[in-house]
């Protein structure tokens, strides 16, 4: 009989001791995902669901490694008998430089979120975009290109990503916020050329940087349609909510990039003000699937994964 370590957590310390701390996992780990915290990753379901049905001996873990840990898990994971990884908060910025080839996903963002690892080499790229994309798709049946989008977040990996996104589909408008202004705006100034051009009528411009104050953000939530969570905000139940519900509007849409068992204070804010509102969980499907794809050059059993998150 298999033995499946799947909830598993393991360490740098285990790395370091593979063969040993590894030495009853049947299939053997090739995959998983790097993190910091990572003990709430849904990936392990959901890609060994998929390794399942596509009949691939394998299987995907969790690893929680520190930020200051990352170079070291990097190392070890071109040296042993990995497919790849994913990587979730903190390090998809800081994995960026460590990769021997980059993707255009991961260069422009400047963050990586999926590495393939090829004769001991890391090729960095980034689903979260194209995930997200798919996400507000299948959430809110609209296109990102027809809509006014604010990003809380915009500093870190996925917020990145996300931005990015938005300014290849030519959205409406964009506006960028983050606890560190300085790193919104520095996003926004790499971002403006894509946003030249006039596309909605009215005074307010088609791309913005902006303190995350409540006058701020007042301001600029009534031109916006679409509000994206893409802070750690939301992952501990006793978070605050990123926005507070008296500064939301029936007519928008929330989507929170955190995903977990029950809803996040910002999805409680919204529904407070009737806006509609929609979790991570299925920008965690497409971007997995795509990363699926990535690694094993083949579609991904999107059905098998969805069933396996539900
Ligand atoms: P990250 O690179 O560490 O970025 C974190 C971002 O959040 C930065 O902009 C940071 O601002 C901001 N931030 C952190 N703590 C904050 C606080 N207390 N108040 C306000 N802003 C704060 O993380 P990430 O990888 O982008 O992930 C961000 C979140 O998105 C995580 O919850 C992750 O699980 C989720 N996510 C979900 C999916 C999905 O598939 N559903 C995909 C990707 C990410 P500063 O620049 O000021 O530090």
């Amino acid at each position: 009989m298999k033995e499946q370590h799947t909830t598993e957590r393991y360490t740098l310390a285990d790395l370091e001791n593979w063969s040993k701390a590894t030495q009853d996992a049947d299939p053997p780990i090739r995959l998983g995902v790097l993190g910091d915290p990572v003990a709430h990753s849904l990936s392990p379901q959901m890609q060994n669901a998929a390794l399942r049905a596509c009949k691939i001996d394998m299987q995907y873990a969790r690893f929680h490694i520190r930020a200051n840990e990352l170079r070291s898990a990097l190392r070890f994971l071109r040296a042993l008998d990995f497919v790849g990884v994913n990587l979730t908060v903190p390090h998809k910025i800081a994995a960026f430089a460590q990769m021997d080839h980059s993707e255009e996903s991961a260069s422009r963002a400047g963050a990586v979120n999926t590495i393939r690892v090829r004769d001991r080499k890391l090729l960095g790229s980034n689903t979260d975009g194209e995930g997200f994309l798919r996400a507000i798709r299948t959430e809110f049946s609209v296109d990102v290109r027809d809509l006014r989008v604010l990003i809380l977040g915009a500093g870190g990996g996925a917020g990145h990503a996300i931005a990015w996104q938005c300014a290849l589909e030519n959205c409406e408008r964009l506006v960028l916020v983050n606890r560190t202004y300085e790193k919104a705006q520095a996003l926004a100034e790499r971002l403006r050329p894509f946003f030249a051009g006039p596309r909605v009528l009215g005074p307010a411009a088609r791309l913005e940087a902006t303190a995350w104050d409540e006058a701020a953000l007042r301001a600029q939530l009534a031109d916006v349609d679409l509000i994206v969570n893409a802070t750690p905000l939301g992952m501990n139940p006793s978070d605050p909510s990123p926005i507070p519900a008296r500064l939301l509007a029936p007519h928008h849409m929330v989507f929170d990039c955190v995903y977990g068992p029950s809803k996040t204070s910002l999805l409680r804010a919204a529904d407070e003000a009737g806006a509609r509102g929609a979790n991570g969980l299925s920008m965690l499907l497409h971007q997995g699937a795509l990363s699926f794809s990535i690694w094993f050059d083949r579609e991904a059993p999107i059905d098998v994964m969805r069933a396996a998150l539900l």
